[in-house]
């Protein structure tokens, strides 16, 4: 008797004798989530913008997003602070590029107990080495100064791989948005083939003895061996803006190898003092054309706050004033 009227009690507990009529639901009230819920934004580091604006377009809403170099900055050069420690403490992934750009990078990441998985982006990428060596008729002398030349991006193709790894590592890291972001990566690298072609196209307007290149630091090369240019030299010697004022000889040889080239322009970098090129450009009676970015985007809101219009700049003012 005792255990029926228990059991009853049970029944009555789990299943009210008198169910409420639900209320209507009110006219403003929102439609029911069919998405899976939103996880847990993922707190990701990228080192510097323009791996930031890969990261940003493949990870939207899912990621908080903080740099460690921003727009305008030399990350060659780049001294971190102990904020910057605290950011990678904070992080549940970082984004480098690799390949010595972030030289800075190995003991700050140490120095601040980050459990952060690191994210090497240009692995799996074929590296170049740096120095001159792809001017015509050196590439066999033995002039590479055999560093790895870290400016992958320059290359849009290889850009769209590192966006690829990007996006697998989004997914391995907040699996239950694995399919959003491998599907944003996939459209964002459909995106950087439009671009691709775009590229290729304009610098088909350009005659063949004009793609000569004469830049800040080695920072094109990526982009000459994709696009077919030819790096005539640089002011600071290597792949880093870290070297101190080229010697007089070599800028002596640079200057002449520009005249008897009669390339019309050489460039200035964003993230470089312009007056050493200007200073070349007066002795070499060429101009000095509008500063590209090479490592770094303008700031947000400029015409080249990302790597899209970062590239079209790029282009845009190589072609116009190797024509010129
Ligand atoms: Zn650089």
């Amino acid at each position: 008797m005792r255990l029926l009227l228990l059991a009853l009690l049970l029944v009555g507990c789990a299943a009210p004798a008198a169910t409420p009529t639900p209320l209507p639901r009110p006219p403003t009230a929102p439609a029911p989530v069919v998405s899976p819920p939103p996880t847990k934004r993922l707190s990701v580091v990228a080192t510097f913008s323009i791996l930031g604006d890969l990261v940003r377009s493949v990870g939207g809403d899912g990621v908080e997003l903080t740099l460690l170099v921003g727009p305008g900055q030399d990350a060659h050069t780049f001294q971190p602070s102990p904020a910057d420690g605290a950011k990678l403490a904070r992080a549940d992934l970082v984004f480098e590029n690799g390949l010595g750009f972030e030289g800075w990078l190995e003991e700050l990441y140490r120095a601040s107990g980050s459990r952060a998985r690191r994210v090497v982006v240009t692995e799996g990428i074929a590296a170049q080495k740096g120095g001159p060596a792809h001017a015509e008729g050196e590439a066999e002398a033995g002039h590479s100064n055999g560093e790895l030349d870290p400016h992958v991006w320059q290359d849009v193709r290889l850009a769209s791989h590192m966006v690829g790894r990007i996006g697998e590592a989004l997914a391995q890291a907040d699996p239950a948005s694995a399919a959003l972001y491998r599907a944003n990566a996939e459209r964002y690298q459909q995106e950087l083939r439009t671009l691709d072609a775009w590229v290729v196209d304009q610098v088909q307007s350009l005659p063949e003895a004009r793609r000569t290149l004469v830049t800040n630091h080695d920072s094109l090369g990526y982009f000459a061996s994709r696009y077919g240019f030819t790096i005539l030299g640089t002011a600071i010697p290597g792949v880093s803006t870290e070297a101190s004022e080229p010697a007089a000889a070599d800028l002596v040889k640079l200057i002449g190898r520009i005249k008897s080239a009669q390339v019309p322009a050489i460039f200035v970098e964003n993230v470089a003092n312009p007056k050493l090129m200007e200073r070349i450009a007066r002795e070499a009676g060429v101009a000095v054309a509008p500063p590209l970015y090479t490592d770094a985007l303008g700031p947000p809101g400029s015409p080249v706050d990302s790597y899209p219009k970062m590239v079209r700049h790029n282009v845009s003012t190589i072609v116009g004033a190797l024509r010129a």
